[in-house]
């Protein structure tokens, strides 16, 4: 019988915590590690509507990409979002498991993954890990072939589930784009970073007024620059629960796990003006 311990050692082995960010907050958040495990549910976010798909189907644990408990919290009260995740969570009888700056920075993690769907040659990590160089924070590769930027964002349409916001892009349509920056989930912090600037397109998410304008602003004074493409936060990392699921149901034979299709971005609806 599989038990919570042998998830964590295999999770240990996937995504080491020693490559979290310092101000992370990875791994077990709710659940005895002698408990038996026989079915896992994989989602971004530990939110009611995942907590439920997770109850419902008497899954094990629940492994999501964001920490719940990021910040600190001074109640688990049901009348608080948290504390009504964690406590239906532990009724269940379903352990809680964060994988999150860990999981981003390995060769299949969050960017690794977006970098393989979109073919990049030669891709490696913006900020390579002090102790690997095909670890690290963001991925910056060439295009098999250069293609159009509005190409480019269709292709990433394509490639990423569908979200009330779409893909945001600053840039002239028809720009030629060989070489691409992205860093899944939200990348502002690398907008100034040399390879971002010496790429053609950065792909990334939570792209806010300020920092967008400002890099695009010093594109313009430089006379070179990326072309911005901005993605759901959700769907740029929702991409990254397939590989995270095939490494575990190649370690954990017997073990049944299931993505989650739920969609957790927060945005419903939007008007094209
Ligand atoms: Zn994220």
């Amino acid at each position: 019988m599989t038990t919570l311990a042998d998830v964590l050692s295999v999770a240990e082995d996937l995504w080491p915590a020693s490559g979290a960010e310092a101000w992370d907050a990875v791994g077990l958040v709710a659940g005895d590690p002698a408990q038996p495990v026989r079915r896992v549910v994989l989602a971004v976010d530990a939110v009611a509507d995942t907590v439920s798909e997770a109850l419902d189907a008497r899954a094990d644990l629940l492994l999501t990409h964001h920490p719940l408990l990021l910040r600190g919290v001074t109640s688990v009260a049901e009348t608080t979002y948290k504390g009504s995740v964690i406590s239906r969570l532990i009724r269940g009888g379903c352990a809680l498991l964060a994988c999150h700056t860990n999981a981003d920075v390995v060769e299949d993690g969050t960017s690794g993954v977006l970098a393989q769907r979109l073919r990049l040659r030669g891709a490696t990590p913006i900020v390579p890990s002090a102790d690997s160089p095909t670890r690290g924070l963001g991925r910056v590769g060439d295009l098999p072939e250069p293609v159009e930027l509005g190409v480019l964002a269709r292709e990433l349409a394509g490639i990423l589930p569908s979200t009330a916001t779409g893909i945001r892009v600053a840039g002239d349509y028809r720009r030629v784009v060989s070489r691409v920056a992205l860093c899944g989930g939200a990348g502002d912090s690398l907008l100034a970073h040399p390879a971002v600037t010496a790429s053609d397109a950065y792909i990334t998410s939570d792209l806010r007024h300020h920092p967008a304008s400002e890099s695009l602003e010093q594109t313009l004074v430089r006379g070179s620059g990326p072309a911005l493409i901005d993605t759901s936060h959700w769907a740029s990392e929702w991409l990254w629960l397939d590989a995270a699921a095939q490494a575990l149901r190649r370690e954990l034979p017997g073990v049944e796990v299931v993505v989650s299709e739920l969609r957790t971005d927060p945005w419903s609806f939007a008007i094209v003006q």
